[in-house]
């Protein structure tokens, strides 16, 4: 038998017992009185236990159960137990939620929960910063409110998200998303937005580059092809003409060769796979041999210089440093009109190695100078190219420093000329002694 049941009869036993005792010394109405009395107090006993009852369920978050007596202590332990357990986990549903909660916000990219009706739920920071979205006003909003765009309203209405809208932020037109719709649950919506501006730029990049390498070897391949076609066709030619035809396409094929290789030089110098070697470059033998060069390209056409005031060595790569501080000097030879001065110096200054060449050359106005080391900005396409100049040489002595850790400063002065310089950090200077 149940304790439920047991603590009744035994109840019920109690009452009899004592009516049966009080019947033959005070009468049946006594007796009779006394089960009365003792069912109200039963009576009075149960609606109060029922009231505690009532009383926590109307607040059972706060209150803690109460504690039941006879009958109602069964009940009351396993509506605890029933507390606890629902409490715990609403405690672990709670946790999970603020996870989930704290991972959206730690996405780099730009999250929106959107409801059946396209309001918004929630966003992470990202997407607030992205769409201009503010926690306090925006929930509940609908998102085609905030993001007024007629791409994104078609995308919405579209249905299909099977690919992303790209498109210019309406905060800052310079930055580009990319934005998908993601269907959960029950006509729920994900939107997630990506800043693809970096990306865009690269891929810019990426064609403008392809365009302008295609544009350089068209240009001398048109030239060469032409001479071969007249060189077939005109088949009387005095040999003076042919040799003179053979002798611009050689200037062509040169320029083919050139580019080719500088653009070798470049993806070489981008090639992860590269690392950079380090050897100690004796600087004053490096810029002995790129001062006979100097002279062998101006052919007495400048008066050359060269002051080596440290005897400090370089830690880094001789055929690069061969390479770009021999492009710096060329530059200064090849935008350096006749009779003009060049000087080239090798010092420590502040602790720092320098490198300059100074030139009295045609000069260059300030608003070019920042965009100098990009692949192909020239300032005068036709002398840069009459010169043998790629419009490479910059980008690769920039890529040669940034191996390097040095920086390229540029000061010039239209019609007075430029002086460029390379600053190699402390840690790349090896000193005399230790060269001897
Ligand atoms: P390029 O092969 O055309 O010389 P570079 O990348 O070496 O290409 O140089 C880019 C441009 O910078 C040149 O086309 C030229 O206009 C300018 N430039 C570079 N060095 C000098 C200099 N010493 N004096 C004047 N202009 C220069």
């Amino acid at each position: 038998m149940s304790d439920f049941w047991s603590r009744l009869l035994s109840l019920f036993a109690l009452m009899a017992f004592v009516a049966l005792i009080v019947w033959p010394i005070a009468g049946p109405v006594w007796a009779l009185l006394v089960v009365c009395v003792g069912l109200l107090g039963q009576l009075i006993f149960h609606l109060r236990q029922l009231q505690q009852l009532n009383q926590w369920l109307a607040n059972p978050q706060v209150r803690a159960v109460p504690e039941g007596r006879g009958v109602w202590e069964d009940t009351f332990v396993a509506l605890y137990h029933l507390a606890r357990r629902q409490s715990v986990s609403q405690q672990q549903l709670s946790k999970a939620l603020a996870r989930f909660q704290r991972a959206g916000e730690a996405m780099p990219d730009g999250v929106v929960m959107l409801d059946a009706n396209d309001q918004i739920e929630w966003f992470n920071p990202i997407a607030a910063q992205q769409f201009g979205l503010n926690p306090k006003t925006d929930i509940g909003n609908p998102i085609t409110y905030l993001l007024r765009q007629s791409q994104f309203n078609e995308y919405i209405s579209a249905h299909n998200y099977s690919e992303p809208l790209v498109m210019k932020s309406s905060r800052s037109p310079d930055t580009t998303l990319a934005i998908q719709l993601v269907p959960f649950g029950e006509e729920l919506k994900l939107l997630i937005s990506r800043d693809i501006t970096r990306f865009e730029q690269v891929e810019t990049m990426r064609r403008d580059f392809i365009a302008n390498v295609s544009h350089e070897l068209r240009t001398p391949l048109t030239v060469v092809g032409g001479f071969l076609e007249s060189l077939q066709d005109y088949t009387d030619l005095s040999e003076e003409d042919r040799a003179h035809f053979f002798d611009l396409m050689r200037d062509q094929t040169l320029r083919m060769q050139r580019l080719v290789e500088d653009l070798l030089t470049l993806s070489r110098l981008e090639s992860a796979a590269n690392p950079l070697q380090e050897e100690t470059v004796p600087m004053s033998q490096l810029l002995q041999q790129l001062l006979a060069e100097a002279q062998g390209l101006s052919q007495g056409r400048h008066r050359i210089a060269l002051e080596v005031l440290s005897e400090s060595a370089l830690l880094g790569s001789e055929s690069e440093l061969h390479s770009a501080l021999g492009n710096l000097i060329s530059n200064a030879v090849r935008y350096t009109p006749q009779g003009g001065e060049i000087m080239v110096r090798w010092e420590v200054l502040h602790g720092e190695g320098r490198f300059s060449v100074k030139d009295s050359g045609i000069g260059i106005e300030a608003r070019h100078i920042p965009r100098l080391t990009e692949r192909f900005y020239r300032i005068d396409r036709s002398r840069s190219r009459e010169t043998g100049g790629t419009g490479l040489g910059l980008s690769i002595v920039k890529h040669v420093l940034t191996r390097h850790q040095a920086r390229l400063e540029i000061t010039s002065e239209v019609g007075h000329g430029s002086t460029f310089s390379v600053v190699f950090p402390a840690s790349r200077l090896v000193n005399a002694a230790a060269v001897a």
